[in-house]
Order: structure tokens, then sequence, then C-alpha cells
């Protein structure tokens, strides 16, 4: 058994945050804060914070955990304003918006997803029902859409004016950062079971049947009943190449606060990837025992941290901050 102690002794990320002034017994509130309160609900970005009080309110009406996974990502799915995000998602090189879902139960270990689905505003909900009523985990495409129809989600026009006009903005320079942003959603419910889900149009402007990380579990969300749970954000490319959710998991399993394992998993990922630190990822977790913790790539993450008695939007840790090289295999801070 490793204990805290001895996987933040040997850890690259104990080094870097040491050297940038952060404890390493005492994280900074970005890094970790524990509440008892329940449920305890975490997800990604500003518009998280909507999401997760809708998600409070769905479990202080008697909802479960998955209704309220549902019902909270469902307001990030039905803003027309979120241009990543359900109905109002940006579309595809050809101006079709294909989203990208999926779900999680802790108890049994369960999870449903939808990638690529056309033509259905919650898509959130579709995973849900794959998860709930078939033997499979995931469906993608049209297969995706005729489960949904058959099983009764509204066919709706996912084409916005505005996300339209910024397509054809696009197709004329086929230039610009395409936006792209994901909520991911992670719920610790009173009863002590966890649950997650994550919704996306994925990547703006993408090669039609792109999928990106977010529907892929143990990459955009993984939950896991005995440890904790993770969610990501950022460029799917590189968060599904290392499987992150799922090691931050297991580094919560083995001694880290979500908050650490969320950084230690990109310090890996930067150690081996050729981009460096320039990866665009961004990660929420939340544990077993009420703490939480977020850490991005850069400056500009933020999440939203929402229990009965507070909801705030916080800024994460911002990995490029810490100002680490790579030395003979081995992450260092540099000091400057
Ligand atoms: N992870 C999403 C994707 O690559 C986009 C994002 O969250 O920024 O599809």
């Amino acid at each position: 058994m490793i204990t805290r102690r001895h996987f933040l002794a040997r850890s690259p990320l104990a080094l870097a945050l040491a050297g940038a002034g952060c404890q390493r017994e005492q994280p900074t509130e970005s890094m970790s804060t524990p509440t008892s309160q329940r449920p305890l609900i975490v997800s990604t970005w500003p518009f998280g914070k909507p999401a997760n009080e809708q998600a409070l309110a769905t479990v202080r009406a008697g909802g479960s955990g998955l209704d309220a996974v549902v019902a909270g990502i469902g307001v990030a799915e039905a803003d027309l304003s979120n241009s990543s995000v359900g109905a109002g998602g940006l579309p595809n090189a050809e101006g079709v918006v294909q989203l990208d879902a999926c779900i999680m139960a802790g108890p049994g270990h369960r999870a449903g997803s939808v990638a690529a689905l056309e033509g259905i505003g919650h898509p959130v909900a579709v995973a849900r029902k794959v998860m709930e009523s078939t033997p499979h985990v995931m469906l993608a495409g049209a297969g995706a859409k005729k489960f949904a129809l058959e099983n009764g989600f509204p066919e709706v026009d996912l084409r916005t004016p505005e996300a339209t006009a910024k397509w054809r903005e696009w197709q004329a320079t086929r230039d610009g950062d395409p936006g792209h942003d994901t909520i991911a959603l992670l719920v610790l419910m009173p009863d002590g079971n966890l649950y997650g889900g994550c919704s996306t149009s994925g990547l703006a402007f993408k090669l039609p049947g792109r999928v990106g990380d977010s529907p892929i579990i143990g990459s955009g969300l993984y939950v896991d009943n005995e440890v904790g749970a993770a969610g990501a954000t950022g460029l799917g490319e590189n968060v599904m190449r290392y499987c992150a959710s799922f090691l931050i998991v297991e580094l919560m399993r083995r001694g880290a606060t979500p908050g650490e394992a969320c950084a230690e998993a990109i310090l890996r990922t930067a150690r081996q990837d050729p981009k460096g630190i320039d990866l665009s990822i961004n990660f929420i977790a939340i544990d077993k025992q009420g703490r939480w913790g977020a850490a991005g790539t850069g400056k500009g993450f933020a999440y939203a941290v929402t229990y009965p008695g507070y909801s705030e939007v916080l800024p994460s840790l911002a990995l490029s901050d810490l100002k680490v090289k790579a030395v003979g295999g081995h992450l260092e801070a540099t000091g400057d």
C-alpha cells in the first residue's frame, strides 16, 4: 500500500510544487478543500455553475445521482448561447452539429455513451438511456440517432443562426482558433455514491465523424465508486491518448488529492508529449471523502463547485505557472 505521503515524496509534481512555493502537505484552496456537505457537485467552466445548481435542486427534490447529472448537464445543453455544448454547439466542417456525451454511475460501475450524434438536443440523456436499456456502453452516429428517436427523444434542428454564421465565416477563411469546451459534471451523493457525466459539441469545424475524449470512458470521464471521479475539458486528442480521467482516479487511489492527481496527470502527459505543456487540457476531480480539485495547462480554466450553502466558480491551478522543465526524464521546477 502506498500512502499519500509516500506518493507525494516520490512524485515529480511534489518537486514542482515545492519549487513553486506550494507546501506539499498543505494544498492551496485551488488544490483541494474538503467538505462534509452533500451532495458535492463539481463541473467544468463557469457555465457549470447553473448546471451544478440544477443538479443540487434535483437532489433536494428527491432525484437520484443520475437524475442530478442529467438535469445539471441538461442546463448547459439547452443553453443556446453556449456554443460548445448541446443545441447551441458549433458544427463540423460540413456545417452539421455532431454531439458527444457519456455518463457513469459508481454503483455497479455502469456507463453509457453516444458519439457523433446528430439532431438530438440532450445527448447525455441518450447516453443514460444507452446505459440503462441496452447491453452496450456506446452507440455512434446514425445508430445512436436511430436509438434516440426510437426511445422518444425529439429530433431538433441543432443549427442556430449564430453557429451557422460562425461556420460560414470559418468556411471563408478556414482559419482562426476553432472553439471547444465541454461540461463534465461530477456528483458525490449523500449516500457516498459517485456519478458523473460529460457533454460537448466537440472541436468546432472538426472533420465529420471526429470523436473527441468526452464520450470515451476513462478519457473524458471516469467514475470509480471506491475512490473518486474525474472529468476533462480541452483538446480531446491530447486527453484520449493518455486515458487521462482514468489515470487521475488511479492516482487518487494511490494517495493523491484530487488537485494533485489532476496536476500529476497533466505533468505526466507534458513529460511524454512532443507538445510539452502546450496541450490545452484541463481536469476536475472529486474523491470519496468530499475533496475536490482541478488543474489546467494554462491560465483561464475555471470550474464550479456547489454544495448546500455554497456555489462558486474557482480558478484552477495553471500548470504553465509552475515553470517546470524536463530534466533527465523528470520534471523539475526551474525556479524563475
Ligand atoms: N474535449 C472536447 C473535445 O475535444 C472539447 C473541449 O472540452 O474543449 O471534443
